[in-house]
């Protein structure tokens, strides 16, 4: 099949869920909420093959979805090609198979290795099946060193998933991160609920997050500005944004089985609904596709109708942004300056109100920017 060559990319990334399988079955996770209709399977190498060609369509690949990644046992070769594609390649793992991986991680086809916490001690192992966040750390630790000693540039990254029972852990997770050599540490929230019990651990609700949450992150961070380590905090108050982080306009997903959508959130791999927990109760949400690559290339799904129609209103609305931004950068030196702004203002809003989020974002905890 003929590659793609594309030197202006349209997508800063393109993730792909190389298998769904896990080694865990933590409970803030839809695979133990929704264990009963939980499809486990690998990307097999014909889908690969499909997708290899359009990989130059993005700057950056993730291999992971909604398994732990490290179970693909073709993941090596296909780092190597999503590299050889100019791509640079990501991945997220709970850190269980790091140890496996050290030698061919350390051909330095992947650039950006981010492990997942939910805690620096007991949090961890209670959210996180019994896994002890220490170990974890003591490879992804032996890991960044040896690739400072081959001087391989691999970004290393901490994701600590901030629930309502973790948030005391997260100062002495930051301090861990700094002691493995990592370059950063992120907070996320818990934006997929998909039962009672992560619903009532997620940290935030229309309220925001509780204050002692926020002076933990505020330790936190304070923590990380000493060991010179980044930090990424969370939204700290919700509200709804223009388009979700995730951004399915320069952004797509790709599930284990080939099916090809917006985001993550959209595309659990369960069989029937995807159960949305909200405060008012649970919505049940149809899986959103744009299609299949056993039936379409990649780039022919990019280009379909059905993306479209989910990417167009979120377009309206961030060029009616950008151009209420731009009159609002202007030196308000004339009327006609002036009038420019108001009318980018009221046109801002009319786009707004005619265009809102695609119906299956409704109570995404993503489109209020959680
Ligand atoms: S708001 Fe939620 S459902 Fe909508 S694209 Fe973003 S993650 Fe997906």
């Amino acid at each position: 099949m003929k590659r793609r060559k594309n030197k202006n990319r349209p997508f800063r990334a393109l993730q792909i869920e190389v298998t769904s399988r896990c080694t865990r079955n933590c409970s803030i996770c839809p695979r133990s909420s929704l264990s009963e209709t939980w499809q486990d399977g690998d990307l097999s190498q014909e889908l690969w093959e499909i997708i290899e060609p359009d990989l130059a369509l993005a700057e950056h690949v993730h291999l992971q979805g909604w398994g732990e990644p490290l179970l693909q046992p073709r993941l090596p070769e296909w780092a190597a090609q999503a590299r050889e594609a100019g791509c640079s390649v990501g991945i997220t793992t709970n850190g269980d198979l790091l140890s496996e991986a050290h030698p061919w991680l350390l051909d330095g086809n992947v650039n950006l290795i981010t492990i997942s916490a939910a805690g620096s001690k007991e949090c961890h192992t209670a959210l996180r099946d019994g896994a002890r966040i220490e170990e974890v750390m003591s490879k992804a630790g032996e890991l960044s060193a040896a690739a400072r000693e081959h001087k391989l540039k691999i970004e290393f990254k901490l994701s600590y998933l901030l629930t309502r029972s973790n948030a005391h852990e997260l100062p002495d997770a930051v301090q861990m991160a700094a002691d493995a050599g990592f370059h950063e540490l992120f907070v996320t929230h818990l934006d997929c609920p998909t039962s009672q019990f992560q619903l009532d651990e997620s940290a935030f609700n229309q309220e925001g997050i509780p204050s002692e949450a926020v002076e933990y992150l505020q330790n936190a961070a304070k923590t990380a500005r000493k060991k010179k380590l980044a930090f990424r905090g969370p939204t700290c108050t919700g509200e709804e944004v223009l388009a979700c982080a995730l951004n399915p306009v320069y952004f797509t997903y790709v599930t284990w089985d080939g099916r090809v959508g917006p985001c993550v959130n959209l595309l659990i791999p369960v069989q029937g609904p995807i159960p949305r927990w909200t405060d008012a109760g649970v919505n049940r949400i149809a899986p959103l596709a744009y299609g299949r690559l056993d039936r379409s290339s990649l780039s022919d799904l990019i280009d379909s109708k059905e993306r479209k129609l989910f990417i167009t209103p979120l377009q309206k609305r961030l060029d009616a942004d950008s151009r209420f931004r731009h009159e609002m950068n202007q030196e308000i030196c004339e009327l006609r300056i002036l009038r420019g702004l108001e009318e980018a203002q009221s046109e801002r809003e009319e786009v707004l109100q005619d265009h809102p989020l695609p119906s299956p974002c409704e109570a995404c905890p993503k489109a209020s920017g959680w």
